[in-house]
Formats: C-alpha cells, structure tokens, sequence
C-alpha cells in the first residue's frame, strides 16, 4: 500500500510537474518582456490576453484562477514569484495606463497649438522684397554735404521715418538665415569705414534699435587712418547685435574698385585683386571676430574675372544701382538706394 501510495503521489507530483512545465514557456517568456520592454508592452500583452479569457470564461475560470493561484504558487516557487510579480504588475499595470493615458490626452489636448500652425498661409505671405539704403559719411548739423554725407539731424529724421512708417532694419545675417522677411523690411549700409560711422550714427542706431552694415576699407582701419574706424569701433559695434562689418576691398578702392586695369591679362588681374580680397577678409575676422559676409562693390563695379571668386566667397554682394531687390532672385548685386541730403526718404521708400 505504502509503495502505491508512494506511486501514486509521485505520479501526481509528475502531473503537476508537467502542468508547471507547460506554463513555464509563458512565464519564461513573460519575464524578458517584463524586464526588458517590460512596464510596456510585456506586461501589457499579457494582461490584455488575460481579461478577455476570464470574461469568456466567466466565474468558473475566476474561481479556478484563485484556486489554481495557491496551488500554483508551491510548486513552482520560481515562477510564482513571478507569476505573484505579474498579478501585483498586472493591476498596476491597468493603473499604470491609465495614469500613462492622462499624459496622452492631455498630450492630445495641447495639440490644440498644432492648429494654429496650419497658419500655413504665413509663409506665402513671407516678404521678400528688400530695399537697401546706402550712407557712407556723417557730419555734424551745419556742415556743407556732398551726395556721399548727410548729417546727423538728417540721419536721426531717417530713422524716425523708418519707425514712424512700419520699416525694420536687418542685417546681412537675417538675410542668409533665409527666415524671411519682415513685411517692410530695409538694410542700411555705410560704405568706406568712416570713423562718422561709430561717433554719429552708432549713437543713434542704439537710439532707435536700428541695424547697419558697414562695408569697410580694411587697409584704411588697419593702417589707422584718423578719419576711419578703428577695429576696437568695429568690435564695440558688431558685439551690440546692431551692426555688422563686410568687406570693400583692402586696397583696392580707388577710383575704379576691382576694374580690371588696361592692359592687364587675366592672371595679372587675379594676382593682384583676389589676394586684396583675401586679406580683406582675414583681417576682419582676425580683428573684429566674424567672418564678413558681404561685399560692397566699390563705387558699385563689377568685373566678371572677380565674379567667380566673390561668389565663393561671400554670399551677399552689393552694387550701387538704385532699385528695390526681391530676394526670390538671390543675395547677389542687390541693389542700393544713395541716400543724400537732396532727397528725402519719403521720395526713396513707399510710405
Ligand atoms: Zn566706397
């Protein structure tokens, strides 16, 4: 009797042996899922396959599952632990998403914004004219002016007609960022380097939080010359946010700027301008800190033989043809507007 009693709870040890031995493949599974994606999808799965099993099911299974939980848990003591992991992780689970849910919805309840972004049209709107003044000298009121000088009460009138009309002044930057435009939007740009640059206008620049490129003459500030800038000028300047310096040549200004002269060949003409270009260039950023990224044509010429080398390098180029340019053609020769005494900007900009 002993040895069949001694059979029979062995054979019923095996049943039960084999039974764990048939759920182990889903808890060993469970576990990586649990542990790995686990608080997610794992645990979620298996949880999402069991509800449904138990409502089918109905009382039976919940009755067999309680039941089947105590007996479960001797045997494979393993397993329970992580089957009793699971059951704990299974109800916080179910909280879990729902905690995780909130989030979401109010993930979706800020979309809201998203809408507003469809404002779509803003981008079609985007402006792309721009007009560019050109300055070069500034003297004190009282002072005789040529068409290259205006004085300081005329300036201080500009920029008051600027802020009274709507126009925003960029800079050269703003330009090559390629983020649009304002809807008036206008450059100013001083051309030579003059000293007047930083003693008057500056002033009034930060007066009204309007912007300026200067083009300068790098051999003229570099050389120190009494009427221009200085490079510490350039630096105060550039470092406030409302200016910045771009290349006129270094020596090469003169009367005709980069013209090729008579007789030169080509490789007479390279030698002798893109090395001034070049060291134009090097001196700004060694001196002022940035790199120029745009050149003024001196006295507004152009030579094709230089055309290709201030292409690659510099991405804006400005000539002194009056005119209003649409950036949908480029950076290249926009074109400037002189101003002078003679004319008011009203006569120079639409109202
Ligand atoms: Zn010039």
């Amino acid at each position: 009797m002993v040895k069949r009693l001694c059979r029979l709870t062995f054979a019923v040890l095996s049943c039960l042996a084999l039974l764990v031995s048939c759920r182990r493949p889903l808890p060993g599974t469970a576990p990586p899922f649990i542990e790995a994606g686990g608080p997610g999808t794992g645990a979620a799965v298996s949880r999402e396959e069991e509800p449904p099993s138990r409502p089918d099911s109905g009382a039976p299974p919940l009755e067999e599952d309680p039941a089947a939980g105590p007996a479960g848990p001797v045997p494979p003591a393993g397993q329970l632990s992580d089957s009793s992991t699971s059951p704990p992780q299974g109800s916080e689970l179910p909280q879990d998403p729902p905690t995780a849910v909130p989030p979401e919805a109010e993930g979706p309840g800020t979309s809201e914004p998203v809408l507003p972004e469809p404002e779509v049209p803003e981008p079609v709107k985007t402006n792309t004219k721009l007009y560019v003044l050109m300055y070069h000298h500034f003297v004190p009121e009282g002072r005789t002016c040529n068409q290259w000088m205006l004085t300081d009460v005329r300036f201080r009138e500009d920029l008051q007609w600027l802020t009274d009309h709507g126009w925003t002044t960029v800079l050269p930057s703003e330009l090559t960022a390629g983020t649009g435009l304002p809807e008036k939007a206008v450059m100013l740009t001083f051309d030579d380097g003059y000293r007047s640059n930083y003693e008057i206008a500056y002033p009034l620049l930060q007066e009204f939080d309007a912007k300026a490129a200067i083009s300068i003459v790098t051999q003229y500030t570099a050389d120190q010359y009494p009427e221009c800038l200085t490079w510490d000028m350039c630096r105060e300047m550039v470092q406030s946010g409302l200016v910045e310096i771009g290349s006129h040549t270094n020596s090469c200004h003169g009367d005709r700027g980069i013209e090729r002269q008579k007789g030169e060949d080509r490789e007479t003409y390279r030698a002798r301008v893109q090395p001034d270009i070049q060291t134009s260039i090097d001196l700004i950023e060694q001196n002022v800190g940035t790199r120029p990224i745009f050149f003024a044509y001196p006295n507004g010429i152009k030579d094709r033989w230089a055309a290709n080398y201030i292409a690659d390098h510099f991405p804006i180029t400005l000539v002194t043809v009056g005119g209003c340019s649409d950036l949908k053609n480029g950076l290249y020769s926009l074109r400037r507007y002189n101003v002078s005494m003679e004319v008011p900007l009203s006569e120079v900009l639409p109202g």
